[in-house]
């Protein structure tokens, strides 16, 4: 009997000669693999955490430049306009999510108050269940309360604070975890920290949902690790050793689900606290704790710097400008933060 009965065709062509057919057709089978692969690849760019290890800078073409829209753990990389994001925005479209968008403004900073919560009117989740938590030590600054669109509500929360950007730094994540235990857990499903010295000046959608969100600051876009100001006192607990971290984030806008922000503002406020009981102080504050934390629990979801922009030359050029801090764009020209005269 033959080895093989079952490679004989009635016909009787021998084996030999199908070997161009094999061949053909093993070429079509991995062609056809591949295609489905580059396919799914652009079509998941959600959580696709374990699918594709190792795709560390898949990119996609956006006004004729070439970006990534991957993080290299699989997380998507949010630039408003690819075809992930308009894919990422009908996925959301009809799960009429509501959001909370908690703000802090304490002293000065309240001037800055009606600039950020107009623009969230007109380009911030259009369409969506927003709330928007304000925390504020001058509560009346804020009558006659803004017009909001439908869906759309306004929580004033009073807190007795002092100004300054040392102090207040050090307990945002406290002032945050408290108001999602006690209330915003109980209202919405996704809740984002901004910090008020911002403006929306392009849509921001629904392409920013994610379990845990973070956004790339912009002056360590595509630059090499080594220049990231990860905290260097191994005495902190912000510290990060040499060949820790994936990117450097910024503290002006970070947000998901209400829980993953709960257990993120509570740890880092755990680490505040412990430092300051041993008398250390990270050096960018708030940004070095969170960085630390994501470097542990990996966002879900990477904003590029469309989301946390400013006009200076170490930021990038980026498609679209979505969210402009007015405050750090201060900074960098020179000018003082708060001053309502100068900013
Ligand atoms: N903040 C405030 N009053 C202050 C200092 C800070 O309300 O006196 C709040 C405000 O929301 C501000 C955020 O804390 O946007 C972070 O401060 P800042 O914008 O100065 O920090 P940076 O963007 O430079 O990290
Ligand atoms: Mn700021």
């Amino acid at each position: 009997m033959a080895p093989f009965p079952y490679c004989r065709l009635p016909s009787g062509i021998s084996f030999g000669n199908r070997k161009p057919l094999l061949v053909l057709g093993v070429c079509l089978l991995a062609g056809f693999i591949y295609f489905l692969r580059e396919k799914r690849m652009s079509a998941v760019p959600i959580f696709s955490m374990s699918l594709f290890p190792g795709v560390e800078q898949r990119r996609s073409g956006l006004y004729g430049k070439e970006f990534p829209v991957m993080t290299p753990w699989g997380a998507p990389l949010v630039w408003g306009d690819s075809e992930s994001s308009v894919w990422r925005r009908d996925e959301f479209a009809h799960l009429g999510a509501r959001t909370g968008l908690a703000i802090l403004a304490i002293g000065n900073y309240n001037h800055y108050l009606q600039r950020l919560l107009s623009s969230a009117e007109l380009y911030f989740l259009l369409n969506f269940y927003v709330t928007y938590y304000i925390l504020t030590d001058r509560p009346r600054e804020l009558d006659p309360p803004l017009k909001l669109g439908l869906n759309r509500e306004m929580r004033v929360i009073p807190v007795a604070e002092m100004p300054g950007w040392d102090r207040l730094g050090l307990r945002r994540m406290a002032l945050l975890a408290t108001l999602i235990k006690e209330q915003i857990n109980l209202e919405v499903d996704y809740v984002y920290c901004i910090d008020v010295d911002q403006e929306f000046t392009n849509p921001v959608g629904t392409e920013i949902l994610g379990k845990l969100t973070a956004t790339l600051h912009p002056l360590f876009y595509g630059k090499p690790r080594s220049s990231y100001p990860y905290e260097k006192n191994p005495d902190s607990q912000a510290f990060v050793a040499e060949g820790e971290g994936d990117y450097y984030y910024s503290s002006e806008f970070y947000g998901g689900l209400c829980s993953k922000v709960l257990a993120m503002a509570q740890t880092c406020s755990l680490l505040i606290l412990q430092d300051q009981d041993k008398g250390v102080r990270a050096q960018e504050l708030e940004e070095s704790y969170l960085n630390r934390y994501l470097i542990n629990h990996r966002p879900t979801c990477v904003l590029s710097p469309e989301y946390n922009w400013w006009e200076s030359p170490g930021v990038p050029d980026v498609p679209t400008q979505r969210l402009h801090s007015i405050g750090r764009q201060c900074l960098s020209s020179g000018n003082y933060k708060g001053d309502t005269n100068a900013c």
